[in-house]
């Protein structure tokens, strides 16, 4: 089967790796149909320093698949049935994990595509307890989007944020995957959405998601046009993933007691943050990473009901991975990258 593989940092192969045993007591083996494109992707394949890595590693952290076969035990999925999958390997006994915390495992032992062989494999085998089911009307490019950018965002936004109606909200790069479905869900929620871009042309785009005010960051700043905006009162929530070259003015966006909450650090790790700030102003800063697999059940039913809509860049095929990973690093995308596996 075809598999692909992190030989080096910048180097992919498409390699021909043996099929997968017959699924186990508990497991499943899936066929992968929709591998949807990550920034974690990005940082596997250019090489962080803080992070030791296996070589080669298959990538992928976010896929749908469709159920080829149930080993013994299996009763929550049936062969033939769509699924998402869980990105991190939780152990499924500790507390958070049967409270359905699940990305607060005490035992987690690594993340898909990243620590993990990923999901840009034919088959592969999996507990059944990591899949989720997708409904009707939620199809394998939406299944592929529940792990990462919808749950993600789901559990940023409900969970953390808890984001309220009537509430305003400034979501950073509302081109990129997770920006592009915060501005729907937030939206949906009833909020008052300002969101920010690389370029022009992805302004209209960004409106027809349901912001009500685009801001090019490029042109700018995003900090003095948000005081603007919000008649210097300030935001309730702003939408973090961006890191070291927006956190401080984002903290500056927030009315006093707002909650800022992030997910993620593309532009770099560390950052000065203003104690005075924090503390005089109340804010509430929030850490997210990955979700629960109820986000991921969640999200899928929003799909399927026309709440929100995947929004897609580009469909790739493994061939053209390396283009696909250029065009995510150099914020080119809007909306996701998705890999077919077939
Ligand atoms: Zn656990």
């Amino acid at each position: 089967m075809r598999a692909l593989q992190l030989v080096e940092d910048r180097k992919l192969v498409i390699s021909d790796l043996p099929e997968p045993d017959a699924p186990g007591p508990g497991e499943v083996t899936l066929r992968v149909k929709a591998v949807a494109l990550n920034h974690i992707d990005v940082w596997g394949w250019r090489g962080m320093a803080f992070a030791k890595r296996k070589m080669p590693l298959v990538i992928g952290a976010e896929a749908s698949g469709v159920v080829e076969a149930i080993g013994p035990g299996v009763s929550n999925v049936l062969p033939g049935q769509l699924v998402a999958v869980f990105g991190a390997r939780t152990c499924g006994l500790c507390k958070p994990c049967r409270e359905g915390r699940d990305n607060l495992c005490e035992h987690v032992g690594g993340v898909h595509g990243f620590h993990l062989d990923g999901f840009a494999q034919e088959l592969i085998n999996m507990p059944a307890r990591l899949l989720v089911p997708a409904p009707p009307g939620c199809d394998e490019v939406g299944a592929a989007l529940a792990p990462v950018t919808f749950g993600t965002v789901e559990h940023m936004l409900f969970d953390n944020a808890k984001l309220q109606p009537g509430e305003t909200i400034l979501i950073h790069a509302g081109g990129s995957g997770i920006g592009s479905a915060a501005i729907q869900l937030a939206k949906k929620t009833g909020c008052t959405v300002i969101t920010t871009v690389g370029s022009d042309d992805k302004i209209e785009r960004a409106r027809a998601l349901g912001a009500d005010h685009v801001i090019n960051y490029r042109t700018d700043r995003f900090e003095g046009m948000v005081r603007k905006i919000t008649k210097k009162k300030g935001v309730d929530v702003v939408f973090e993933h961006v890191g070291k070259d927006t956190f401080a003015a984002s903290m500056f966006c927030l009315k006093r007691g707002g909650r800022l909450v992030t997910c993620g650090s593309t532009s770099g790790v560390s950052t000065e943050v203003n104690l005075m700030m924090l503390f005089q102003q109340q804010l509430k800063l929030l850490g997210s990473f990955g979700c629960r697999m109820e986000n991921m059940a969640d999200a899928m039913q929003k799909i399927a009901r026309g709440v929100v809509q995947p929004v897609i860049d580009t469909e790739v095929r493994l061939e053209d991975i390396d283009r696909a990973l250029t065009r995510l690093e150099t914020r080119q995308v809007f909306g996701k990258i998705i890999l077919r596996m077939e």
